[in-house]
């Protein structure tokens, strides 16, 4: 039964029955929040023994002499370069391993260029119409640290692929004022696509024309797999290595959704000439990282038997989460021309696009009856969706039985919504 090919009377009637269902709802008196992509506190307890991994005093001083309680290794500790260089695919000598944020590496690798410059370019603030290209529906801290920048914003569409290809090589190539492009290049921020083979191989060969330009990769999920048919990203290190562009990507993830987010640990990685760079620029910001903080994690992550074994345990109790939202949404939704969601093989979301003109109300809804979603437009430069049709659902964070009552009312308010729509048309 699809709800563009009902009467205005079946409409109607089909309005009142929503409504019913909805004030049932509403005197539920809920409070679910599927807004942020946070880890549930019992992700959060697969990780607990950590605290307890360097409560030996003869640890905290590494074979080498390295004491991890004191200044120094600015570059982090070399096993903890050469355990995240591995995940993201990098070399261990062209890995810095900073504090706890990632986003905080991106915000610092954009401050350093705004001031400092990268070579062959002057420093980004001194480009008056400096702008940046945002692949949308993206990630809205990525778009909020350049918008903070005073960059334009440029909305470049995703297709499944990846960022629409065609798009970008024309902007590139012809327009220097465009200094870099944001990335999350596996299961993507919210779409939870992977950007094929040939995306890949087309970032690497691009021909910008700032020669300051560059690709922010942000692996933030290179390792969150849902399932047994993980998707394979091909490696931009090693694309950008033969098609003779090594400084064009700069690299970035962090343990916040391996381990504890806001207490993880995270890393970049670049070209020689680039990490020079940024380290001139961390020389003055820190005398060294937090070693123990990186040492811990090195003990707890090899203990539980690796990257990939500690990522086998966060599966197990956030694949069932989607699979029942996908399941829901299948229920509910499927047929009625409402809405068209995704299936991601890995990540943190599922993100739906309602019929156009649809989002801002569909969230509305959710609100007044309970459920906390990310804001409609969040996912697109300046919060404003053009179509008004993208929504984020983050199921992780709350209980098994909670995701399930909140996907059911997303449900029932994108219905509602789609309905008053086409009674107003
Ligand atoms: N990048 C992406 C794509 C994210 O989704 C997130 C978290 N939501 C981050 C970065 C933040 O990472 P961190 O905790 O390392 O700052």
């Amino acid at each position: 039964m699809e709800f563009g090919k009902l009467s205005k009377t079946e409409l109607k009637t089909l309005q009142a029955q929503l409504a019913k269902k909805f004030d049932a709802c509403k005197a539920m008196g809920l409070k679910l929040n599927m807004a942020r992509g946070k880890p549930s506190a019992e992700q959060l307890d697969l990780s607990l023994d950590m605290l307890d991994q360097i409560t030996s005093r003869s640890n905290v001083v590494l074979p080498d002499g390295t004491d991890c309680r004191n200044y120094g290794l600015a570059d982090g500790l070399p096993e903890m370069r050469g355990m995240l260089g591995k995940m993201m695919g990098l070399p261990a000598e062209n890995v810095i391993v900073g504090g706890n944020s990632s986003l905080n590496m991106m915000f610092d690798a954009i401050s350093c260029c705004m001031t400092h410059g990268l070579p062959g370019g002057k420093p980004w603030c001194l480009e008056e119409h400096r702008k940046f290209l945002c692949p949308s529906p993206g990630y809205d801290r990525h778009f909020g640290v350049t918008e903070y920048f005073g960059f334009e914003l440029i909305t470049v569409p995703m297709l499944p692929t990846g960022p629409d290809m065609d798009v970008v090589e024309k902007l590139v190539f012809s327009d220097p004022d465009i200094k870099g492009i944001w990335c999350v290049p596996k299961y993507s921020n919210p779409t939870g696509i992977t950007y094929s083979d040939e995306t890949v191989r087309r970032f690497a060969a691009l021909k910008p024309a700032a020669p300051d330009f560059r690709i922010f990769w942000d692996n933030a999920y290179c390792v969150h797999d849902l399932t047994d048919t993980p998707d394979h990203l091909l490696n931009l290190w090693d694309e950008c290595q033969k098609a003779g562009n090594p400084d064009l990507p700069v690299f970035f993830a962090s343990t916040s959704k391996i381990t504890f987010p806001g207490a993880g640990v995270a890393a970049m990685g670049a070209s020689d000439n680039n990490l020079q760079v940024f380290r001139k620029h961390y020389k003055y910001q820190t005398i060294g990282p937090d070693k123990l903080n990186q040492l811990r994690h090195l003990l707890f992550l090899k203990k539980v038997g690796g990257i990939p074994a500690q990522m086998c345990r966060q599966r197990a109790i956030i694949a069932p989460k989607f699979e029942a939202v996908e399941q829901i949404f299948e229920q509910e939704l499927a047929g009625k021309g409402v809405a068209a969601w995704t299936k991601p093989n890995g990540g943190y979301f599922i993100s739906v696009d309602v019929t156009p003109g649809c989002a801002k109300r569909t969230v509305a809804l959710c609100k007044e009856a309970g459920v906390t979603l990310t804001g409609a437009g969040a996912t697109f430069p300046y919060h404003k969706d053009p179509q008004d049709s993208n929504i984020r659902v983050a199921p992780t964070y709350p209980p098994l039985e909670e995701v399930k009552q909140a996907a059911k009312l997303f449900c029932l308010c994108a219905q509602m919504a789609v309905c008053e729509k086409l009674l107003e048309s």
